[in-house]
């Protein structure tokens, strides 16, 4: 039994191998997790950050101020403020309902229409406590997204893989050449002549990642030593 906000819950655990039989799409796809939108992908689609979680912040305030209000120290608390508090416990539970909703809807169809999802390996609990990004990364709900994302994959028999994160928003997709930008850099300019939206640009980075760090196992031995490929 676990009890929420809004009731008390029965919690079942189901053991069943719940795969989905998935028609293999050819498609393979790298995402850029963002400030600017909830992901870039490689194929030049952004997804647009949720602006619910913002909306119910102000909300969720308001009725936190209304709970302060009412707590009186030392004292035994009032029905007014046992009120107030379950309000705000299940406007609370709503909104993370609804952030895990987003995640895992994203996240099915992201899976349903690639073979193959690159993502990066991000330590969101790092990131959380930096500064003014905060609010925006713990909002987009990236950790909720990619355990969906995980998890999707394997019920439907699709590769996920989280790379590194290093140099994919520097690195130019087409030439290799790191390109230095600041956070205020939105766009990806190479001496190549290659431009790109710098989260496209990095997501595309992130597929290649991917594709070169997984998805040789078992190959024949001798092909870690390409030269007697090439031998006459
Ligand atoms: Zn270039």
């Amino acid at each position: 039994m676990i009890r929420r906000a809004d009731g008390y819950y029965c919690q079942f655990c189901i053991s069943i191998e719940v795969k989905e039989n998935v028609e293999p799409t050819s498609k393979a796809i790298g995402l850029d997790v963002g400030l600017k939108y909830f992901y870039a992908d490689s194929n030049g689609h952004t997804e647009a950050n949720p602006r619910f979680y913002r909306q119910g912040e102000k909300k969720l305030n308001k009725l936190n101020r209304r709970k302060s209000k009412k707590f009186k120290k030392g004292q035994k608390q009032s029905n007014n403020y046992h009120k107030a508090r379950n309000r705000y416990a299940r406007v609370n539970l709503r909104i993370s309902r609804q952030r895990e909703e987003h995640a895992k809807r994203l996240a099915r169809t992201v899976c349903t229409s690639n073979d193959c999802i690159v993502y990066e390996d991000l330590q969101v609990k790092n990131l959380v406590r930096n500064s003014k990004l905060s609010k925006s990364i713990s909002d987009a709900g990236w950790t909720q997204f990619r355990r969906w994302v995980e998890y999707f994959g394997w019920k439907m028999g699709k590769i996920t893989i989280a790379v590194p994160p290093q140099y994919t928003s520097q690195d130019c997709p087409s030439c290799g050449k790191r390109v230095k930008k600041f956070l205020s850099t939105r766009t990806h300019v190479c001496e190549c002549g290659y431009t790109k939206d710098r989260d496209i640009a990095a997501s595309i980075n992130i597929l290649k990642k991917g594709l070169c760090t997984a998805g040789h196992v078992g190959r024949d031995s001798f092909v870690r030593n390409p030269e007697v490929l090439w031998r006459d």
